[in-house]
C-alpha cells in the first residue's frame, strides 16, 4: 500500500513546550505531578506514568515537589491560589490559550458596552482556562448547537475562537454575525499549528483514497482533523495502528496519514510502517 503523509502533522508548539517542562523537572529528581492530562494522548500519558509522573485533577493535590499545568491550561486564578498556598506550580498553559484571555480583556476595556463571544466547546479545558476568570465579560457560544435562526444577534460584537476549532465552522458563525450586525470585530484565534494541520489534512484527503487520523479520542484538534477528512474520504480515527480495521483498509491502494497535535512520532511511524506492509 502506498502511504502519503500530510504536509503538517503531530506535535505542536504548545505540546512540545509542556512535555519539555515535564522532562526538565523529572531530570531534577523531584516528585513531578501533571495537573490534568499534560496532553490528550494516552500513549504519552502511559509513558510519563512509567517514569513516575503522578496525574492529578487539581493543583491542591500537589503535596510535594512540583506540579506542571497541562498544555490546555487552567484558569490563572487556580494557579495563583495554589502558589499562594505554598505549592510549586509551573504553568504549562499554551501561550495561544492565554492570548485569548488577553484579547477579551483588551476588547472589554476598549468597547465596554459591546458583547464578546468565544466560539468553542464550553466544557473544553482550554475554553475554561481562557474564560473562567472573566466572569460575565465573555459568552461562550457552543458551535455544535448554535443556530442562527434562534439567535438574537447584537449590532456590535467581538468574536473569538477556541484555538482548536475548525476554521470553516468558525468562519460560518462569524459571517452570520457580520450579516446581521453593524460593527463586528472578528479575531481568528485558532492557533497557527491547528490551522496548518487542518489545511494539510484537507489537501491530503483530496489526493488519497482514505485517511488514517492518529490521535487521542479526547483530543479536540485530532477530532477536528477527522471531521475535515471524513467529509472528503473514508476516514479512520485511531489512537494506534493496531486499532485499524485491517480487512477494510486493505482494499485501498493509496492511504493518507495525519496526526493530531498531541500524537507522538513513534505512533505515527508505527502506523506508516504497518500500512506500508499491508
Ligand atoms: S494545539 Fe495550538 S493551542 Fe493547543 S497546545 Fe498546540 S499550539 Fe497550543
Amino acid at each position: 500500500m502506498k502511504v502519503v503523509l500530510a504536509k503538517e502533522y503531530g506535535f505542536c508548539f504548545g505540546v512540545r513546550r509542556a512535555l519539555k517542562l515535564l522532562d526538565e523537572h523529572l531530570a531534577t529528581g523531584k516528585k513531578v505531578y501533571s495537573i490534568g492530562e499534560i496532553i490528550h494522548n494516552p500513549v504519552v500519558i502511559e509513558r510519563y506514568k512509567g517514569r513516575g509522573v503522578e496525574f492529578v485533577e487539581s493543583p491542591q493535590e500537589v503535596k510535594e515537589g512540583v506540579g506542571i499545568v497541562r498544555a490546555h491550561g487552567l484558569p490563572q486564578s487556580c494557579i495563583d491560589e495554589a502558589r499562594a498556598e505554598g505549592r510549586e506550580i509551573v504553568d504549562g498553559t499554551c501561550a495561544f490559550v492565554r492570548h485569548i484571555s488577553k484579547i477579551i480583556l483588551q476588547e472589554r476595556k476598549r468597547l465596554p458596552d459591546v458583547s464578546v463571544y468565544l466560539v468553542g466547546e464550553p466544557e473544553h479545558p482550554e475554553v475554561i482556562a481562557a474564560t473562567a476568570d472573566l466572569n460575565g465579560l465573555v459568552k461562550v457560544l457552543d458551535y455544535r448547537t448554535f443556530n442562527p435562526e434562534d439567535f438574537d444577534f447584537p449590532q456590535k460584537a467581538v468574536i473569538l475562537s477556541q484555538t482548536t476549532l475548525e476554521e470553516e465552522k468558525f468562519a460560518r458563525i462569524a459571517c452570520s454575525f457580520i450579516k446581521e450586525g453593524q460593527e463586528i470585530f472578528v479575531y481568528n484565534t485558532i492557533c497557527p499549528s491547528t490551522r496548518r494541520r487542518q489545511r494539510a489534512a484537507k489537501e491530503l484527503a483530496a489526493q488519497v483514497e482514505a485517511v488514517v487520523v492518529l490521535g487521542g479520542k479526547k483530543s479536540s484538534n485530532t477530532r477536528r482533523l477527522y471531521e475535515i477528512c471524513q467529509v472528503l474520504k473514508p476516514s479512520y480515527l485511531v489512537e494506534r495502528a493496531s486499532e485499524l480495521p485491517v480487512e477494510e483498509i486493505k482494499k485501498y491502494r493509496v492511504v493518507g496519514v495525519t496526526a493530531g497535535a498531541s500524537t507522538p512520532d513513534e505512533v505515527i511511524q508505527e502506523a506508516v510502517h504497518f500500512l506500508e506492509n499491508l
